[in-house]
């Protein structure tokens, strides 16, 4: 048998990708300012800037599509939807959204006052903004672990029991709305968290009476990491593991775009009655009514097969094995990244390739803009561009731990030739990373600057 998972799946629609030159790499770098997320994608060969909503949905889902009720309030797509979400979540109440951030948008206003405290293990930049954006201070609390990109812990997207207590006993309960953790940890990695961990968080969250919401983007890679890893856990089903996860908390915010392997979409699911009564007021307000919450029928549809989809075993075998493949063909060529790989992506550490480069200067850019001049690949930069602030307080800077570069797979999308032509083309450039210089930014907004923000080389 060989060492990987062969795609289970055969192609039956393509969707024709083209290299382009290498002087038309640069001049389209140069127009989007340097930043991979303003280039056009007409332009980018393998695009691994995100697995969000950039999955191929499968035969069963474009059928169930095809069944999309649109009738405003009380559609069948909805009741498909509920139907899937009891069996495999388990909250009593749910609303749809159009996205992930959407659904902390909404939990955030509801929950959140200025100088509350909102501790996670990490949250993601969504997260983090959404918090603030309602005044609130977001805390990371992951176990150290998750900062030694070499350290093999199996579960380094866990939280640190010792400072979630500390934590909790210094800033006071009455200051924190509700806790949260990331599953999998995506700014830490994609890495997961144990069934132990999540049932300590939960223990600890409601030991102090405070609500533990789930960011439960990618459940179905974390449930596969627990089957794989945690002693107890290799003959459950992923359902089962991801039931269990859920049974712990109180409710969750998820990107649809991720594990439910659709294009589009988002879930707030909750236990609180008279919270969820405020959810649906606000939800009314922002994204729509409370049975189609800003999606078109044929996308909750869309969503309801593709939440079962992500917990099969042969679709989680080769996902997780594709990450793995990719991080043993780059360390081939020497390059570092946090180890063991995530379930949605690899990070490169471009702090340990790229060390004559500072901080300031940005070394995750530096190889990302690297990685499309030399092969029209597109990553993302998961370092100072992205998390880089002055502090509050002394108006320092505060640089992230790490300089990464995330290169995430979408579902179902890239072939493992794919991953050897990003292999190759990323090796040759560790071969000359002494000759990458760094950049500063042109303009930068205040809140998640990488999206729009332009660079100049230096
Ligand atoms: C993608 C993501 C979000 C935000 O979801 P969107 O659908 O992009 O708005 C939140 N948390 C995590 C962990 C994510 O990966």
């Amino acid at each position: 048998m060989p060492q990987y998972s062969p795609e289970p799946f055969r192609i039956k629609v393509v969707e024709p990708i083209r290299l382009p030159s290498s002087k038309e790499r640069k001049a389209a770098i140069e127009a989007a300012g340097y930043n991979p997320f303003s280039l056009k994608a007409q332009d980018i060969f393998v695009d691994l800037l995100t697995d969000s909503g950039t999955g191929a949905m499968s035969h069963h889902q474009w059928a169930a599509m095809m069944q999309g009720d649109e009738s405003y309030a009380g559609a069948r797509s909805y009741y498909r939807l509920a139907e899937a979400i009891t069996d495999i979540v388990g909250f009593r109440f749910f609303v749809p959204t159009h996205q992930g951030r959407a659904a902390e948008n909404i939990l955030s206003a509801v929950l959140v006052k200025p100088g509350n405290y909102v501790p996670s293990n990490m949250h993601f930049d969504t997260t983090d903004a959404n918090i603030r954006a309602r005044g609130g201070k977001p805390a990371n609390l992951v176990i150290d672990e998750a900062f030694d990109p070499q350290d093999q812990h199996p579960f380094k997207g866990n939280m640190d029991i010792v400072k979630l207590k500390a934590f909790i006993e210094r800033v006071g309960v009455e200051n924190i709305p509700f806790g949260m953790v990331t599953v999998t940890n995506n700014a830490g990695g994609g890495q997961p968290l144990s069934m132990e961990n999540i049932r300590a968080i939960a223990e600890t969250y409601h030991g102090y009476g405070l609500p533990f919401y789930i960011d439960a983007a990618r459940y179905a890679e974390n449930a596969y990491f627990i089957k794989l890893r945690e002693p107890g856990y290799a003959h459950k089903s992923p359902k089962e593991i991801a039931r269990e996860m859920f049974s712990y908390a109180d409710g969750m915010t998820m990107s649809a775009k991720k594990d439910a392997i659709v294009n589009i979409g988002g879930l707030l699911c909750l236990n609180d009655e008279s919270v969820f009564q405020r959810v649906k007021n606000e939800l009314i307000l922002r994204e729509g009514f409370p049975t189609y919450g800003g999606l078109a029928g044929r996308d909750l549809d869309a969503m309801a097969v593709g939440l079962y989809e992500a917990l099969e075993e042969d679709y989680l075998a080769y996902r997780l094995g594709q990450t793995s493949y990719l991080s043993a063909r780059l360390k081939e060529f020497g390059v570092q990244m946090i180890e063991p790989p995530g379930g949605h992506a690899i990070y490169i550490d471009a702090g340990h390739m790229l060390p004559h480069i500072p901080q300031a200067e940005f070394p995750g850019q530096a190889l990302s803009v690297e990685m499309y001049l030399g092969g029209a690949i597109r990553g993302c930069e998961i370092g100072s561009v992205m998390f880089a602030h002055p502090d509050p307080d002394s108006g320092q800077m505060v640089y992230p731990k790490l300089e990464l570069v995330r290169l995430a797979l979408p579902r179902r999308t890239y072939t493992q030739s794919h991953l050897d032509y990003v292999a190759d083309t990323i090796g040759e450039i560790s071969q000359r990373a002494k000759q990458l210089r760094g950049f500063k930014f042109n303009y930068a907004p205040e809140l998640l600057r990488h999206f729009t923000a332009r660079f100049e080389p230096l």
